[in-house]
């Protein structure tokens, strides 16, 4: 196959849903149909019994939440497919947010008694900004479900994307029966079959004109299923492609994941509707080494030469092993083990020999990787989040967002005899990302001030201390909400000129930054009301 064909049948994508809307459930029919795993519920058996790559924490398994991404791949209908899990879990949106700079479309799963629920919606705004095509997936049609038309209405003004139905559910909850299939004009009718949904659902496939089926549907579905049809012919979104590549238009199929209902359709409208590895952008930048800054352009998937960019770091993930897991989305040219690529960060060559493909606690060597692809490098303590790893010292990558940090608290260590495990096991937390810190002006003595989207990253950051540098460390509140970078200004030279509410505080972000801490948003707007010529930013100035 010509690297052209290997890069077109890469399908790059995230599952991106509310928890419970059963995310884990469609990966895992996924990987039955795509034949990567035999028997569909091994995906759940492992999250409810044992850690796995994407249970692979205490804290998940006690609370049965996933905070890892796993990347899953698996081939259907000659597409090469890489499915990035998410963490479902509100509190650890930041690694979630990382997880969709490395995706090329993302799948939106919504419960059909629900509706757009507040994490689909976060995570779908993440998806927009980058302008990716989003498929939506309405998910759990065996049970009684909210008005179809009504949850199309709602994708449309809540979440403000075009909702263009593919298929059309006929009856509702223990009526559910199957799909009316609006492209093909077919009827899809779903057999419930004993196994629990382990294996995959027959299908009977018919023209919606075929009496013989039609007498086995019952009379009160079908006409509402005629009617709804009639009523999105006449004022819905017609179906159109280039709208949908576009991140306008999201493509809508329904179905029942945990029966196996809807789901071969639903992946095989995606593989069909979604686009291939897309080409990223290359950022201006000066790269130690080299005498002029390199120059912005898209770099093509096509581009002979290897780059990627470094989205997620996770350390540990094998207790045995105690190692450090660096996933690379590969943008161009051909990965192949062994080679020598530049650490553009540090202009530093290394050579990437222990590459893997991860599939569940599996690791297998991966000898080649394609655009697309997502390769994991164990070791190189060096690579941070966002690092760019190429053959061509010309390409600089800049994918990763900042997220506004919500959650603020102390860190310090609990025990003299443990400082300096504790000091080097929180640098490595730091440059992995786990949290950010900052410095503020009379924090206590010995401690760090450390900030997250969520506050389930702050025990994460404490467990790992603990569990793989052996130090116990303390965490007391810290009273702010909102931080704010402040744009350079004369006035800064004396804070005490600036007036402020009380409880706000100042202090700098790692580059020295100067940031300023508000406990709400009251406080903020006085700030800004009082001090109109301090220009604040809720994400950090370019470096
Ligand atoms: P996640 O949190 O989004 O990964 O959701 P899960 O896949 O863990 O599913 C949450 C719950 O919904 C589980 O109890 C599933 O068995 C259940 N579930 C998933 N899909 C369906 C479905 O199609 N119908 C019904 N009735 N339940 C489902």
């Amino acid at each position: 196959m010509s690297p052209a064909q290997q890069i077109a049948r890469r399908r790059t994508l995230a599952i991106i849903s509310h928890p419970d809307a059963g995310k884990t459930t469609l990966t895992e029919k996924f990987l039955l149909y795509g034949n990567a795993i035999h028997l569909a519920g091994s995906v759940k058996d492992r999250k409810a019994a044992r850690a796995t790559t994407s249970d692979w924490m205490e804290i998940e398994k006690q609370r049965g939440i996933s905070i890892s991404s796993t990347v899953l791949q698996f081939e259907y209908a000659g597409c090469a497919v890489n499915l990035l899990d998410t963490p479902g879990h509100k509190d650890f949106s930041e690694d979630t947010y990382r997880v969709l700079t490395a995706v090329d479309a993302a799948l939106m799963v919504i419960d059909a008694a629900k509706g757009v629920e507040a994490q689909t919606r976060k995570l779908f705004e993440v998806c927009r900004r980058r302008g990716v095509p989003i498929f939506t997936f309405i998910n759990k049609c065996d049970r009684p479900t909210r008005d179809p038309l009504e949850l199309l209405d709602e994708l449309e003004t809540v979440l403000g994307i075009q909702a263009s139905p593919v298929n059309w559910p006929l009856g509702n909850g223990p009526t559910f029966r199957g799909v009316y299939d609006r492209l093909d004009a077919q009827l899809h009718l779903f057999e419930r079959v004993a196994g629990g949904g382990a294996y995959k659902a027959p299908v009977k496939v018919a023209s919606i004109e075929d009496d013989a089926i039609r007498a086995q549907l019952d009379a009160h579905s079908l006409a509402a299923a005629t009617e709804q049809l009639a009523m999105l012919d006449g004022a819905g979104h017609a179906f159109d492609l280039a709208q949908v590549h576009a991140g306008a238009q999201s493509p809508v199929y329904f179905g029942s994941a945990i029966n196996n209902f809807g789901v071969e359709l639903l992946l095989r409208g995606f593989l069909r509707d979604s686009v291939p590895p897309a080409p990223r952008r290359s950022v201006s930048r000066h790269v130690p080494g080299l005498p002029a800054p390199t120059s912005a352009a898209e770099v093509p998937v096509t581009h002979e030469r290897f780059s990627g960019f470094v989205f997620k770091i996770q350390a540990n993930m094998d207790p045995k092993h105690r190692d450090r897991i660096a996933f690379v989305r590969v943008c161009s040219g051909r990965f192949t083990r062994d080679m020598t690529v530049t650490h553009q960060r540090t202009g530093k060559t290394v050579r990437l020999s222990s590459s893997h493909k991860l599939f569940g606690q599996e690791r297998e060597t991966v000898d080649e990787a394609w655009p697309g692809d997502i390769i994991g490098l164990v070791g190189h303590g060096e690579f941070g989040i966002g690092d760019t790893l190429t053959e061509d010292r010309s390409i600089f990558y800049d994918e990763i967002p900042r997220f506004p940090s919500e959650v603020f608290a102390y860190l310090s260590s609990a025990s003299p005899a443990e400082a300096k495990k504790y000091r080097a096991g929180l640098a490595q937390l730091l440059q992995e990302g786990v949290v950010q810190s900052f410095h503020v002006r009379n924090a206590p003595s010995d401690t760090t001030l450390i900030a997250a989207v969520g506050t389930l990253q702050f025990e994460v950051v404490q467990h790992r201390l603990r569990a793989e540098y052996k130090a116990d460390s303390r965490l007391s509140p810290a009273p702010w909400t909102l931080l704010r970078w402040i744009e350079p200004h004369p006035r800064l030279a004396d804070l005490s000129s600036i007036v402020v509410a009380s409880g706000v505080s100042f202090g700098h972000d790692k580059f020295e930054q100067p940031i300023v801490l508000f406990p709400n948003e009251w406080t903020l707007n006085y700030f800004e009301e009082k001090n109109p010529e301090l220009k604040l930013h809720a994400l950090p100035l370019e470096q």
